[in-house]
């Protein structure tokens, strides 16, 4: 594995093989740039250069830019040109910037004296509802517990649509929301939600979008993706439990979604790779195909304001999911919706098949019956104001290790 000549100890999240893109602020001044080690490199300032020597890129301004739509836009030889120069820029045996302290002290900026902003502009935001295990623990607790899944969602991808302007970047506080529950026999109230938790997922970028009425088809839909991220689905579950029947989630979700600021792109992650569970009944022609996952860890973590360090609750993997990413993009279009550059897609809550792997606090307590017993002596059921939950992401294989970094946030 080539490495690059800035010292990055291994398992480090962002090793030269990663480069994942984000914006950033520093000195009053919003760039684009890629992280490596314990640094960002500033991109925007190597375009302004002229020393982005990409040939798709020339005579174009893709990283001079507020946010990565431009350069999402251009599409997946773009995206593989770009990496393929910063893997060598930033090589060991390459010496334009290894040899040129000046120009590293400019280029190369340290990630703690940056702060992190939304990477792409979100114009529509879907959350799908694919792990078979929490579609099936949901259902046992929301409906009926001899039959929780309903007849279609082993033949559709089963999705709705989110709130794109509530999707904020990792670190932004979460507000408990007021709306109307309904407990027990009594008539609906509307107050604070007693039952406030949230959803380990990935959200999928896209990259290049399709025309309203060209549907994008299963063989195309992963060169359409740029990249992942963690997204936190925080869900108000009583508002939720009350307003769902028919249309779906609505106000229990579109009060704030939380997303990593890095994009770990698709290429990144290309080694990650592993087939999915056998789907059955085989699903229709336009969703078939090798379903395949990616081998991440996901660890969700708590902190209460008596607590000094974040304690993990619970961990779960990406490689569990029913329904893929290509199938989500395939399904989402078929009717000829448009996808467009930096819209999200979220995954649905990453459950595995034991209790200690799943993604959602309704999970893990189970409905509220068991509640986490935490190193502090406290317990908790669903969040209490000043709590804090992080979500930390790693794929791993053989020894190459890559990160997501974290996406966290407090609640108030
Ligand atoms: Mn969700």
């Amino acid at each position: 594995m080539q490495k690059s000549f800035i010292e990055i100890p291994a398992g480090h999240p962002f090793p030269l093989y990663n480069l994942p893109y984000g914006v950033f602020d520093y000195q009053g001044q919003t760039s684009i740039g890629v992280a490596i080690g314990d640094y960002v490199l500033n991109l925007s300032l190597l375009e302004e250069k002229g020393l982005l020597k990409v040939a798709e890129l020339k005579g174009k301004k893709v990283f001079n830019q507020p946010t990565l739509n431009t350069f999402l836009e251009m599409g997946k030889p773009c995206w593989s040109a770009v990496r393929k120069f910063l893997m060598h820029f930033l090589a060991s045996d390459t010496s334009d910037l290894r040899d040129n302290p000046a120009l590293q002290k400019e280029l190369l900026i340290p990630q703690q004296q940056v702060t992190m902003k939304m990477p792409v502009h979100v114009g529509g935001y879907t959350d799908f509802y694919s792990s078979l295990e929490h579609a099936t623990n949901l259902g046992k607790m929301f409906r009926d517990p001899e039959n929780p899944l309903l007849p279609n969602w082993k033949y559709i991808p089963v999705g709705y649509d989110g709130r794109a302007s509530a999707i904020v970047v990792s670190g932004t506080k979460i507000k408990r929301p007021n709306g109307q529950l309904k407990i027990g026999d009594d008539a609906p109230i509307c107050a604070l939600t007693r039952q406030f938790d949230t959803e380990i997922e990935l959200g999928f970028v896209v990259g290049t979008g399709n025309e309203l009425g060209c549907p994008i088809s299963i063989n195309q839909a992963a060169d359409h993706i740029f990249g992942a991220v963690i997204l936190l689905d925080w869900s108000a579950r009583d508002i939720q439990r009350w307003e769902y029947v028919p249309l779906g989630p609505f106000l229990g979700k579109n009060f704030g979604t939380t997303i990593s600021p890095w994009i770990v792109t698709m290429e990144a992650l290309a080694p990650f790779s592993t087939p999915g569970p056998v789907q059955d009944p085989k699903p229709l022609p336009y969703l078939s195909h090798q379903n395949t996952n990616f081998d991440i860890d996901l660890h969700l973590q708590i902190k209460t304001p008596k607590m000094d360090l974040y304690q993990e609750i619970a961990h779960t993997n990406y490689k569990y999911m029913y329904w893929d990413i290509a199938q989500q993009v395939a399904h989402h279009t078929v009717n000829g919706c448009n996808l467009r550059a930096g819209d999200i897609l979220g995954t649905g809550t990453i459950s595995g098949s034991t209790s200690d792997s799943y993604g959602s606090l309704i999970e893990l307590t189970w409905g509220g019956q068991n509640p986490i017993h935490l190193d502090s002596g406290e317990s908790r059921v669903y969040l209490e104001d000043s709590d804090s939950m992080q979500v930390v992401a790693f794929a791993k294989r053989d020894d190459l290790t890559i990160g997501f970094g974290c996406a966290e946030a407090t609640v108030f």
